[in-house]
């Protein structure tokens, strides 16, 4: 059967091991050789051990747990040409011409690359005589199907991407649980989340969780925003409110494109209201935990489509991210959504806002 091999890269995030577990299993059958890859490329380019093949039940039990089994690494061996034509041989001697790779956007690119490079790398090999010309033409065509693990669901071409509405039940037991604390002490808490650049994931956790206010790096508040947030948090207390939450997105920032801080917020407040206010920053709580049902059957759904795509693949396919789409797995071109991504992460930083949202929709 054909060999694949599967890989977490970049920033874990909850689902992947169901995306893992069903690589796997779908793998297996429709009748290839499945490999794990572990600590994503720095695996793939040291090899050894690092790349086992897998059978059925070396995923088993797996798909509750947060983060990703078979590891994940930033790896800047694979960035140097170097250490592609290392990574090239140890699939090559495995019989692995197709890949699956679970990441954010450079991990994405890297795949794309790789591909891209796949040809020249052989020749390399050749050259060098680390394979044979029989090696080279059995692996001539290198396929990739990419899958989104992220919990920021700031990737273009996906509605959802793996780990986002875990990360998202982490967000708000944590605002539930300082609730009933801010409430005994009438306290005000803001909360810092993250989401890199992306202001999903504190702003669905803001409507979700009843919050006061919200601050996103899409939407910069009004130049006297501490004006506004006083009269709303004054008006909800004089509404018989007895806490106050805010809660603050890592990428905040103001009209001129300054950061809005935890800290800054909490000193308007304490300035102009002196309320009782306290921070608490989620930081990497938000990636652990176990991944909500809807991550599990992302990952599962994800993973089954993406093994059909690469047994579908011709050596014309391009490479291709598995999405969501309303309710759909659907194949996207994995270039087109990585220049997606990109461009609105220029938009961003040059603060056409509206730019940058319209472009992340669906396209
Ligand atoms: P994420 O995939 O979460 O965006 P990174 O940007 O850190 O995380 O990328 C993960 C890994 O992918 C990097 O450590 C590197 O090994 C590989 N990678 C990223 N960009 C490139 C690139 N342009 N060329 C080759 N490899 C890359």
């Amino acid at each position: 059967g054909k060999g694949v091999a599967v890989f977490t890269s970049g920033g874990d995030s909850q689902g992947m091991n169901a995306a893992v577990r069903a690589v796997v299993r779908m793998g297996l059958y429709v009748g290839a050789r499945v490999f794990f890859i572990k600590e994503g490329y720095q695996g793939m380019v040291d090899g050894g051990d690092h790349i086992q093949e897998a059978n059925w039940s070396s995923v088993s039990g797996i798909i509750h747990k947060g983060g990703t089994v078979i590891g994940s690494a930033r790896c800047t061996d694979f960035r140097q040409r170097d250490g592609r034509v290392k990574a090239a041989k140890n699939l090559i001697k495995r019989g692995i011409t197709n890949l699956v790779v679970i990441g954010g956007d450079g991990s994405l690119t890297g795949a794309n690359l790789f591909k891209q490079d796949w040809p020249s790398l052989l020749s390399l090999l050749v050259k060098n005589g680390e394979i044979t010309e029989e090696e080279k033409a059995a692996n001539s065509h290198l396929n990739i199907v990419g899958m989104v693990g992220s919990i920021d669901n700031d990737f273009c071409g996906t509605d959802m991407t793996i780990g986002t509405d875990s990360a998202l039940h982490r967000i708000i037991e944590a605002v539930d649980a300082i609730a009933a604390t801010a409430y005994s002490h009438q306290r005000c808490f803001i909360l810092e989340v993250m989401g890199r650049h992306c202001g999903y994931l504190a702003l669905v956790a803001a409507l979700t969780s009843e919050a006061d206010y919200v601050f996103i790096p899409e939407n910069p508040p009004p130049e006297n925003w501490g004006e506004k947030v006083c009269n709303k948090l004054k008006q909800e207390r004089s509404m018989g409110q007895r806490l106050n939450i805010i809660l603050v997105a890592e990428g905040a920032i103001d009209q001129q494109g300054d950061p809005i801080t935890a800290e800054g917020v909490k000193k308007v407040i304490v300035d102009n209201l002196g309320f009782d206010t306290r921070i608490t920053v989620l930081g990497h709580v938000q990636r652990g935990g176990s991944p909500s049902a809807f991550d599990r059957l992302l990952g599962c759904r994800m993973g089954a489509e993406a093994v059909l795509a690469l047994m579908e693949a011709t050596p014309e396919t391009e490479p291709c991210v598995i999405s969501l789409d309303g309710n759909q797995s659907v194949r996207v071109p994995l270039m087109g959504c990585v220049l997606k991504t990109q461009a609105v992460a220029r938009a961003m930083q040059e603060r056409k806002w509206d730019e940058a949202v319209t472009m992340r929709g669906r396209s």
